[in-house]
């Protein structure tokens, strides 16, 4: 099946390369591109492209797409008008799927509180900075920004490297779902050796001096050498054993939903 990612757009004044660049990236990546307007049909940019959308916005069930973005230029604050837009993307946002926005995009997902307490950047303007303060988004300096599933861009000269990132983190996301269903990661440095860990899960654990060690585990690459890494699909009795740890040195992590569970 299709992975297919939707583009939001205002019906006129979008900016043309905001749309066009990401969407070409992605089309090329074999991703499916819908683009959807406030009616179905034609669309201008704020530089004049004339483009069809392919569907409109109450007609789209959020669950069908990989991700969503919503395309910025001058009109795109129109948007934050149409309820659609806000609960396409809090769908998305609360499936844990990718979601973002480019431009003065991200001001619509901060319209509908949808970052609050993300860090985001936007086109830096007094409108789009004063409504980050106001929905207590963090606003950052930067080209792109990416804080958990949110990921924004500033404007037109970010479109290329805002398509680039949806890629890199769509497969990212893919691989983090391939394999083990969990991860168990064990910062061994705070270990203080109270064995609640060995008593609760024997078979995963086992006593080195006056520490733990993770059996079958391995170092956790760029993390240091104390912390340590082991997938599994079946997490036995390691849930309890990192509920007891007095020191909150083991960690589970979901890779399916992408939340860490303790
Ligand atoms: S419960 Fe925590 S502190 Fe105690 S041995 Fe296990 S990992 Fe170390």
């Amino acid at each position: 099946m299709d992975k297919k990612i939707l583009l939001i757009i205002a019906q006129n004044g979008f900016r043309d390369e905001e749309l066009l660049e990401p969407k070409k990236i992605l089309k090329e990546a074999g991703f499916s591109v819908i683009v959807t307007s406030e009616t179905k049909g034609k669309c201008i940019g704020s530089h004049g492209v004339e483009i069809e959308s392919d569907i409109s916005l109450n007609e789209i069930n959020a669950s069908e797409y990989v991700a969503a973005f919503i395309i910025g230029g001058p009109k795109s604050p129109l948007l934050m008008e149409l309820d659609d837009v806000g609960i396409i993307m809090k769908d998305l946002k609360d499936s844990n799927k990718l979601f973002g926005a480019i431009c003065l995009g991200p001001m619509v997902l901060a319209s509908f509180d949808l970052i609050k307490g993300y860090a985001a950047t936007v086109y830096k303007t007094e409108q789009s900075l004063s409504m980050f303060k106001e929905k207590n988004v963090s606003y950052v300096e930067d080209r792109i920004v990416i804080d958990r599933n949110l990921l924004t861009a500033n404007g037109p000269l970010a479109a290329k490297e805002f398509g680039e990132k949806i890629v890199f983190l769509l497969n990212k996301n893919k691989e983090e779902y391939e394999g083990k269903r969990y991860k168990i990661i064990y910062h061994k440095k705070e270990c203080i050796g109270a064995f609640a860990c060995l008593a609760a899960e024997p078979k995963s654990w086992k006593q080195t001096d006056d520490k733990v060690d993770l059996i079958g585990a391995k170092v956790d690459v760029g993390e240091g050498d104390q912390v340590f890494v082991k997938e599994v699909d079946d997490l036995e009795n390691n849930l309890e054993a990192a509920q007891c740890c007095p020191v909150n040195c083991i960690h589970i992590f979901d890779k399916k939903t992408r939340r860490k569970i303790l």
